[in-house]
Order: structure tokens, then C-alpha cells, then sequence
């Protein structure tokens, strides 16, 4: 079996063929495994650019994150942000955000040690048969946002093209600001409503717990969909929104933006994943909510599913 895409869903797809002893490879086309579980690092120290946080309520996923824990790869960070807008700050209670000290991309890294992940391999076709990039296999597994996997789809393949066509994504941006000194107001995380720029700002010192002066903001889809082409030249503005937002009288010593073309489902697909007769299985955070955990139990059920389809 082929497993397309080292995002958790891809790798928690995998890790259920490889308990039940079937054969699997991941393919990958980053230079390494997380997908949106990004973090990258800045003269050494790790700043999530993807994914900001993530939350807990399946008692599987609890499971999971409960290694995670009792391995120091994850802490439980805050249960409460502050909310701005037109009137003003105020805090918002909420479900307890986890973090982790080395970026959520260690997560990934965590569930996929044992697989055959290979790195830096596209995959460009899948045809029937079901055949990936030519090559014969049982069953395919497709573990991305749906307009990445409809790319590689023939048409023929016309159950699962349907599936994926029928996702709708927003871009995001992530920028991560890194400040001479922490002079912000104590937060953790910053909900910013109705803004023209932003909609989510975190401490990342503060989330990472070295205490760092280091901020990332994500914005808006609209603010990002004017950005896709050269997101680098979205830095100032983004910067400067910040600045504005938290009264911070220092410029950045350093601006990084990432873009995220297809960054959160704003329609996705019934169930928790789709497996046709054709061999053709999808799986991501568009079979949920638009969340770690969705991505997770997505790819653990197509996981599943597949081993049902070959035993
Ligand atoms: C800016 C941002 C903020 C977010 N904030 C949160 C949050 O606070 N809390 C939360 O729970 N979730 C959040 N999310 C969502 C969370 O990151 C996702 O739900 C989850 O990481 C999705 O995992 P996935 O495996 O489904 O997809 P992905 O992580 O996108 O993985 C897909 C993988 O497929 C690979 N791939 C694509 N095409 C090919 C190809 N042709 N060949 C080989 N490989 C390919 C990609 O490189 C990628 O590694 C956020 C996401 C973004 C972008």
C-alpha cells in the first residue's frame, strides 16, 4: 500500500497498516514529515508556523497524546486567550491548548519513527488500478487537503476526484516575529476579531516555554489570498498590525512569513474518510473539523478501513 502525504493523517493511516503487518511506504514531498504540524527553525530554536495549538476531546486521540506527554514531547498550555475587538480585550475561557516544546512537527515525527517514510518524493499520478507515479499497488491512500490530491488523480478515478473537487480551502498566512524584548501585555494566545489583517496571534515564548520574545500571527484568508504570489512582502503589514494591536514600541529584529495555500477546509466531506471500490482512499482534516484531532482520526479510520479491505 502507498500512503501519499506525511501529515498526521498520512502517518496515523500508516501506523495502522503497519500494527496489522501490511505492507506500507509513505511518500512525502516536503523535505521532511508534519505537513501543517509545521515548525521551522530560527538560528536554532522552533517556531510552529502551521498549526498553532491543538485540542483534546476523542479518548483515542487522548491516548496519543497522553505518550506524547509522558515522553515530555507535549505540555498542556492555557485554557485561556484573550479575544480582541471592537470592544475592547477581554479573556475567553476555552478547552485546554497543548503545545510542544520542540514545534508539533516532533509529534509527527514521534507517530511515524518506526514507518518507511521516504522525504523530497512527489507523487504525481495516480491512475487506475489503482498505480502510483506507474507503480501497482493494493490500494492508495491520499492524506492531503483536496484540491493537492485532485491534482494527482485521473479522472477516471472519478469517485474520489468527486470527493476531493468538492473540498473548499482558505489560504492563511503565519509570520513569525521575532522582537528584541518581550513588551506585550501577558497573553498566551490573542483572538482578533474583524480585523483587516490578523485573526490569531500567540506568544510563541510563552507556548514553547523559554520565554523568547518571539510572536506568530496568523491572518485573515482574505488579507492571504492577496499575498499568495509574494507572501514575503506581506511581512510589514502584518508586522505593523501587530505592533498596533499590542502597543509594541520595538520594530522586529526579523519578519518570516510562511503561506499556506490550502490552510483550513471551509467545506469539506461527509464521514471521518472516503474509501472506494476503485482502491482510492482520502483522508485529512477535511472529514471533521478543521483540527489536528479530525486529521488524526481521519487517517487512523481510512487506516483501518484499508487493513478491513485486504484481510
Ligand atoms: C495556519 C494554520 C493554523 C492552524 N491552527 C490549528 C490549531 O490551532 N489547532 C488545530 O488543531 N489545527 C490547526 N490547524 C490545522 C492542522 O494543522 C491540520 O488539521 C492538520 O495538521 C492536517 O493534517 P493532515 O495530515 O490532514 O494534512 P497536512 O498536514 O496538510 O499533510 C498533507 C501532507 O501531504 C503532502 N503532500 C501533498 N501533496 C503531495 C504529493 N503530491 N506527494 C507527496 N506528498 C504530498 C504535504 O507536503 C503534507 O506534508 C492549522 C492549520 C494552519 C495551516
Amino acid at each position: 500500500m502507498v500512503v501519499v502525504g506525511a501529515g498526521i493523517a498520512g502517518v496515523a493511516c500508516a501506523v495502522e497498516l503497519l500494527r496489522a503487518g501490511v505492507a506500507v511506504q509513505v511518500r512525502e514531498r516536503g523535505h521532511v514529515a508534519g505537513g501543517r504540524m509545521a515548525s521551522k527553525r530560527f538560528e536554532g530554536r522552533p517556531a510552529d508556523t502551521g498549526a498553532a495549538y491543538f485540542t483534546v476531546s476523542d479518548p483515542d486521540f487522548a491516548a496519543v497524546v497522553e505518550q506524547w506527554r509522558a515522553g515530555g514531547l507535549v505540555r498542556e498550555w492555557t485554557d485561556t486567550f484573550v479575544a480582541y475587538d471592537r470592544d475592547g480585550r477581554r479573556d475567553v475561557p476555552g478547552p485546554v491548548r497543548w503545545a510542544a516544546p520542540r514545534g508539533l512537527r516532533s509529534l509527527v515525527e514521534h507517530l511515524a519513527r518506526e514507518l518507511p517514510v521516504t522525504v523530497d518524493r512527489p507523487v504525481l499520478t495516480v491512475e487506475p488500478g489503482p498505480a502510483v507515479d506507474g507503480q501497482q499497488c493494493a490500494a492508495v491512500a491520499l492524506a492531503m487537503p483536496g484540491p493537492q490530491a485532485a491534482l494527482l488523480l485521473d479522472p477516471a478515478l472519478a469517485e474520489a476526484t468527486g470527493v476531493a473537487q468538492a473540498q473548499h480551502w482558505a489560504p492563511a498566512l503565519a509570520a513569525v516575529l521575532d522582537f528584541p524584548a518581550r513588551r506585550w501585555p501577558d497573553f498566551r494566545g490573542a483572538f482578533v476579531n474583524d480585523h483587516p489583517v490578523l485573526n490569531l496571534v500567540c506568544d510563541d515564548g510563552d507556548r514553547r516555554g523559554d520565554a523568547a520574545p518571539v510572536l506568530v500571527a496568523h491572518t485573515g484568508p482574505e488579507f492571504a489570498a492577496g499575498h499568495l504570489a509574494q507572501p514575503a512582502d506581506a511581512g510589514p503589514a502584518i508586522e505593523d498590525a501587530v505592533r498596533d494591536l499590542l502597543g509594541l514600541p520595538e520594530p522586529a529584529r526579523q519578519v518570516h512569513v510562511h503561506r499556506w495555500t490550502y490552510a483550513k477546509p471551509t467545506a469539506g466531506s461527509a464521514g471521518t474518510h472516503h474509501l472506494d471500490s476503485d482502491g482510492i482512499g482520502l483522508a485529512g482534516d477535511a472529514f471533521g473539523k478543521p483540527r489536528v484531532q479530525s486529521a488524526w482520526r481521519s487517517g487512523r479510520d481510512l487506516g483501518r478501513a484499508l487493513v478491513a479491505r485486504v484481510s
